[in-house]
């Protein structure tokens, strides 16, 4: 099939290296301390935090803490001490709404994917959070898919930046996120889902922006090897592009803010 056209021109109608349009939205969940919209193309997800809040599982705080390793039958390491941990715990589950797919496959919450996609979000805001500065506490990230298009794990860890942010979570940097693929000999930016089920290589790229940091890559398929920076490059602009767009956001909604505190005094 042919996903760029001789004009240059993908099937949506954009350039190889056009991102798909972005759009934020600071507040969709009021009972949350943050959270977010955030839009990438047909792709729409939501982000919602809780906290930094007290531990509420103790007993799986002090299991964390726990590293027993046992190899054929013998006991061989018992490390770290069996105590309540003073770290901070982030929590992320990441799941796509039943209705997301429209007549693709649905799969139910807690699939494998599902559970990976968490991990790798967890991990990656893991790397902007300042996790020394709120210690014994746990903070919760919940992403949904409300619209699925391919890049849902960025268009989520792009909410869940804004959410972060939205909850006054310290943070190193604000971590973003693009994916870039290859298809017809062409790297392209930001794969929708047709492109994205084409079988060829996605790149997914999270970065702190910065600190000039890569902070997630993962890849789908094979890349050719001379091919693989092109590619790392495309995703990063994107990712930077996308920056640019969350600091906008949020400094739009810091003035709104201040505005209206200025109205109630
Ligand atoms: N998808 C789907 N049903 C599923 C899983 C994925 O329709 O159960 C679609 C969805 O559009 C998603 C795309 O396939 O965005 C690509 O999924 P992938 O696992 O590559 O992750 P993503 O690109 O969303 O981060």
């Amino acid at each position: 099939m042919e996903y760029v056209s001789p004009e240059g021109l993908r099937l949506d109608g954009r350039r190889p290296m056009e991102m798909r349009q972005i759009r934020a939205e600071i507040g969709a969940v009021s009972r949350a301390d943050g959270s977010a919209i955030f839009e990438m193309g047909n792709t729409k997800v939501v982000a919602a935090v809780y906290g930094p809040r007290e531990v509420q599982n103790r007993s799986q705080q002090m299991s964390d803490q726990a590293l027993v390793v046992y190899f054929a039958g013998y006991l061989i390491a018992v490390s770290l001490s069996i105590c309540f941990s003073s770290s901070l715990q982030i929590r992320c589950e990441y799941s796509m709404a039943n209705f997301s797919t429209g007549d693709r496959k649905r799969k139910p919450k807690g699939d494998r994917r599902s559970t990976e996609i968490s991990m790798v979000i967890r991990q990656t805001m893991e790397a902007c959070i300042m996790t020394h500065l709120m210690p014994r506490s746990q903070i919760d990230i919940y992403v949904q898919v409300l619209q699925a298009d391919g890049g849902t794990r960025s268009a989520c860890i792009n909410a869940a930046t804004l959410a972060l942010s939205d909850a006054g979570i310290p943070m190193c940097d604000l971590v973003t996120s693009c994916s870039a693929g290859y298809l017809n000999s062409t790297p392209l930016l930001d794969l929708n889902y047709v492109e994205d089920s084409a079988g060829g290589p996605d790149v997914t790229v999270g970065i702190l922006p910065k600190l000039d940091k890569v902070t997630l890559l993962q890849m789908d398929s094979k890349l050719p090897i001379d091919i693989v920076e092109n590619v790392m490059q495309l995703a990063t602009e994107g990712c930077k592009a996308v920056a640019n767009y969350i600091r906008e956001i949020l400094l739009e909604n810091t003035k709104q803010l201040e505005y209206r505190r200025g109205l109630m005094n």
